[in-house]
């Protein structure tokens, strides 16, 4: 994979509640939710292709039975999935993690909610991370400032 382009954002920090090392991130605002993305299993990167969310029917609403379906739209396409560039995986439930000691923040405190996942509209990305979208050209590195 060749390098991906580089963008500086201005982000914020947050200290690891695990290691107290503090974490730069930034909010990518996913304002055409419902919109696919995924965190990797093992890394901070995230999967975010309009690919994907093309494949979000027009229309759908927030509303149980819709996100129930969504949710399953997320796990066919999670599925087919290309593996990360670090080996993981790509998940629905996966969430961001700590740089340093790796720990892995609960999403939503640990309760899995349809709604809530599939309607999510804070993409958290991590220093470091990579956005990766359908092509290499759609695809890049977070250099997180302050
Ligand atoms: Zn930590
Ligand atoms: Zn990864």
């Amino acid at each position: 994979m060749p390098p991906l382009p580089v963008r500086t954002l201005h982000g914020r920090t947050r200290d690891c509640p695990r290691c107290r090392q503090p974490i730069r991130y930034y909010v990518l605002k996913n304002w055409v939710a419902p919109t696919p993305f995924f965190y990797c299993d093992t890394c901070n990167n995230i999967l975010l292709r309009a690919s994907d969310a093309r494949r979000v029917p027009a229309g759908s609403t927030i509303d149980v039975k819709d996100d129930e379906q969504l949710l399953e739209l997320w796990e066919t396409i999670v599925a087919s999935a290309p593996l990360c560039p670090c080996g993981g995986r790509f998940a629905v439930w996966a969430n961001v993690k700590c740089p340093a000691c790796r720990q892995e923040f609960p999403y939503n405190q640990g309760v899995l909610s349809a709604a809530l996942r599939v309607n999510e509209r804070n993409v958290i990305v991590i220093d470091g991370a990579a956005v990766l979208g359908d092509t290499d050209e759609q695809s890049w590195v977070a250099r997180i400032e302050l």
